[in-house]
């Protein structure tokens, strides 16, 4: 689950990490007093979305900037008008972009130097690592390409904690002295705790900022969780913003499907992820594109069925779907009566190829075939995919 850079700062101030003052406003009728709160400018305006790269992101009505400097608060609430309610299109949003409804207006802080930091979980050790590098507010895949000699990074042994050693190593290799580096050592040390306790599976601090006021800032903010352990967080579960995510992904979680929506036109529907993964492999391999990864579980019922062909149909760019099951837990016959129900529910215009293999499949072969519906069985998953690609031609 992510947040946004203004919930984020709430909790890395919880936790005593230092970040230029703001106030959110999400309605232009907030514009004003969140203004009047930071007391003087100059400002920043930031436009709120699940996405970096604002700053150097366009709106769709071409207005320039996610992220605006504004000497003035007349100026802070021009920029403001200006970005909400407008689609900006970042590096990371893709070229739908993402509706702004929520502004976050800043004291604008002098820089002297940016740096980047973040915390996150080291696939290779399966322990925390904390990246930094003195090359900051740039991107980091850059960094890391170009000049790897650049960027630091320490392992944390959780069953002992961040030390203090590595923190003052990790402020040392910044270039870091004096209070900068005593204000960077405690802020390294504040993000880890607030990254261990929250369960948070990415923090990045990029810019992580010296000021030519001697302070040590978090100015931007970006922080993941865990899914898996956000039961012990209904704090953080409360954050969650719905409008930043994908509708159909929110209507397949309430059915405990894993939905995540792609951009290819054939859907398919699977029963667990491996099998799902190599459907959608399958269908690249005889020139499809899928519109969709759906795994309904191992045990998969009627109902799930149904609502799994009704999220997908919402995807207007869905012109044919394909089935793929393997009844190892699952009754084929249970996925044949589901997805009849679901295409005379929908009155299924598109086509539809069904690959069933295990597990009563003989019945489930004929409540298709009884079924009078235009439903094309396939034999292999080869069969299935061809048969797909063909009919969506
Ligand atoms: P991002 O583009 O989504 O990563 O958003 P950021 O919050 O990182 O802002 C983009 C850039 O705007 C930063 O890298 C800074 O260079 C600049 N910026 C943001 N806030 C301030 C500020 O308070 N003062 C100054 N001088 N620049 C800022
Ligand atoms: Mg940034």
């Amino acid at each position: 689950m992510n947040i946004h850079e203004y919930q984020a700062k709430a909790l890395f101030e919880k936790y005593g990490v230092a970040v230029p003052k703001g106030m959110a406003a999400r309605s232009p009728s907030e514009f004003d007093s969140a203004l009047t709160a930071l007391d003087h400018g100059p400002f920043v305006v930031k436009s709120q979305i699940h996405a970096g790269g604002r700053g150097k992101g366009t709106f769709t009505d071409g207005f320039k900037g996610g992220v605006k400097f504004a000497k003035s608060k007349a100026e802070a609430i021009e920029f403001a008008n200006k970005m909400y309610g407008n689609t900006l299109v970042t590096a990371q949003t893709g070229p739908a972009g993402r509706k702004v409804q929520t502004i976050y207006f800043t004291k604008a802080a002098d820089i002297a130097k940016e740096y980047y930091l973040a915390i996150l979980l080291d696939r290779a050790t399966s322990l925390p690592v904390i990246v930094a590098s003195t090359e900051g507010g740039v991107e980091i895949e850059k960094v890391a390409h170009e000049t790897p000699e650049k960027i630091f990074k320490i392992l944390v042994d959780p069953a002992v904690g961040l030390q203090g050693y590595q923190a003052r190593q990790l402020a040392f290799q910044l270039g870091l002295s004096g209070d900068h580096f005593k204000q960077a050592v405690k802020l390294i040390t504040n993000l880890y705790r607030m990254a261990w306790e929250t369960d948070a599976s990415m923090v990045e601090v990029n810019p992580l900022i010296t000021t030519t006021d001697g302070q040590v800032l978090a100015l931007d903010a970006k922080v993941s969780f865990d899914d898996n352990a956000l039961f012990r967080h209904p704090d953080i579960v409360a954050l969650r913003d719905l409008n930043e995510e994908d509708p159909k992904e929110i209507e397949a979680s309430k059915f405990s499907l894993s939905y995540i929506a792609l951009d290819g036109n054939i859907a398919c529907l699977v029963n667990g992820a491996g099998l799902a993964m190599s459907t959608m492999d399958i269908i690249k391999h005889f020139g499809g594109n899928p519109a969709n990864f759906l795994d309904v579980g191992g045990g998969a019922t009627k109902d799930q069925v149904q609502a799994a062909f009704r999220i997908i149909l919402t995807d207007p760019n869905v012109k044919g779907i394909m089935v793929n099951i393997f009844g190892g837990i699952m009754d084929c016959n249970t996925i044949a009566n589901g997805v009849v129900a679901a295409t005379r529910e929908l009155g299924l215009t598109i086509p539809l190829v069904v690959r069933l293999e295990g597990n009563n499949v003989a019945a489930g072969k004929q409540t298709l075939a009884e079924s009078g519906l235009a439903i094309e069985s396939a034999d292999s998953m080869a069969d299935a995919a061809q048969k797909i690609v063909r009919l969506v031609a």
